[in-house]
């Protein structure tokens, strides 16, 4: 499997790393040895002194698809959770300055969390989702899905044209305002609407 990641998909979150909010999506790749699951420890890595936070909804492809219209991508995903787009910001800013790829600072072990999937059915329409993540107990985002600029629909929709995607791909739909650094000792808890679908610390 692959996990694919927009990035600059709200305009705030955009505006508070001073992005521009791009024509068509942002996509950059994590391969399967970044997911963390079963809310296992993140461990900080030893590169960077700046590891940011970015929860995200994330949906898993439930059949092979490529070349598929905006209406009809929503056939190939039906389960929908939130996850941590870990990135190392002095890392990923030292890359951008240069015009260098991002992976080292987005793709590293560790650095895609993923929560409980849940069936998309149960918590509502992929359009219109509160979710959320506490950290230490303090909400620090907060936004309804409703927010991004491009729909999953519309993501899922232009990766295929590039990118075929298969069974239990993972798309990372892209980080709303509030990001900012972890520390050891931190508690992250991601939720859609109420329901509590990670819980995890730092180490
Ligand atoms: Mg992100």
């Amino acid at each position: 499997m692959k996990i694919i990641c927009v990035g600059r998909n709200y305009a705030a979150h955009a505006k508070e790393l001073n992005n521009a909010v791009e024509e068509e999506p942002v996509i950059f790749l994590k391969p399967d040895s970044a997911l963390l699951i079963n809310n296992k420890d993140f461990y900080l890595p030893d590169f960077s002194n700046d590891i940011h936070y970015e929860t995200e909804i994330v949906v898993r492809i439930n059949k092979a698809v490529k070349h598929i219209e905006e209406k009809f991508a929503h056939r190939y995903y039906d389960s929908v959770t939130v996850g941590v787009d870990f990135t190392a910001r002095d890392l990923q800013s030292m890359l951008k300055a240069k015009g260098l790829p991002w992976e080292r600072a987005k793709a590293f072990d560790g650095s895609a969390v993923i929560g409980s999937f849940v069936p998309l059915a149960d918590v509502g329409i992929i359009s219109d989702l509160n979710f959320s993540m506490k950290l230490n107990g303090q909400t620090v985002q907060s936004v309804n899905s409703s927010e991004m600029v491009f729909s999953v629909d519309k993501v899922i929709s232009f990766v295929s044209r590039f990118i075929t995607l298969k069974t239990g791909d993972l798309i990372f739909t892209g980080t709303p305002q509030g990001v900012g650094p972890v520390k050891a000792g931190d508690q992250l808890i991601g939720f859609i609407g109420d329901r509590e679908l990670f819980n995890f610390h730092v180490k």
